[in-house]
């Protein structure tokens, strides 16, 4: 039986929505805009793009999109936040991931540069990462696993169903930080159908959670 393809919604309300979008079609995602509430309904997950956190931070204030997008979370649906993403998702906003940028951490002279990074969970070759503007975590708790540093500065962290990079991966060709991302959602929307299928008392036997960044 083939899946249906999965849907993972990328936050519209300022940024660089589109890029992403491209490269999570490419992929074989079917990526809607969102720019309200009600278009998160039945997504896999979200992209938080990069852009202006402030701004998009009152974007979503605005129309209802911080609750809904904590909601989502708290209901197991995977978020990607990239650059203003990454921010958006910190403690002090958001609160997704229990961890504390440092904006334009980088300063003005490196205030945009590439670098090719190791990241855990995408094997050996290293990915070309575009910082524009970027930030850092600046402090994290241990429930925060880090997957790539740039001088000893965590710029690429995961906690459990959110996935957050200061960079942006979106711009290369190289997609296989959004192929780690869509097989989060697919993790998620395995389990999620699993215990639906328990509710309707056919059980979930057999459907193994691999975890894995396929
Ligand atoms: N410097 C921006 C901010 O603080 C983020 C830059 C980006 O997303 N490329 O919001």
């Amino acid at each position: 039986m083939k899946d249906s393809p999965l849907r993972v919604g990328v936050l519209a309300v300022q940024g660089d929505f589109e890029a992403h979008r491209r490269m999570l079609a490419s992929l074989g995602a079917e990526a809607p805009e969102v720019r309200t509430p009600e278009q998160l309904d039945g997504l896999n997950g979200l992209v938080i793009p990069g852009g202006e956190s402030t701004t998009i931070s009152k974007g979503m204030a605005r129309d209802g999109l911080d609750d809904a997008i904590a909601a989502l979370h708290g209901a197991g649906r995977p978020i990607f936040g990239s650059c203003a993403g990454m921010i958006v998702s910190d403690r002090k906003h958001l609160g997704l991931g229990d961890y504390l940028c440092r904006r334009n951490a980088f300063g003005r002279q490196l205030a945009s540069f590439e670098q090719d990074l190791r990241i855990k969970g995408l094997g050996d070759e290293p990915l070309r990462a575009v910082f524009i503007r970027a930030p850092w975590v600046e402090t994290h708790s241990a429930a925060v696993d880090v997957l790539a540093e740039v001088d000893g500065h965590p710029v690429a962290v995961r906690q459990g169903g959110l996935l957050a990079v200061a960079f942006h991966s979106e711009l290369t060709d190289d997609s296989r930080l959004h192929a780690y991302f869509m097989a989060m959602c697919s993790t998620s929307a395995r389990t999620s159908s699993a215990s639906r299928a328990g509710v309707r008392g056919r059980g979930a036997g057999g459907l193994a959670t691999s975890g894995g960044s396929e």
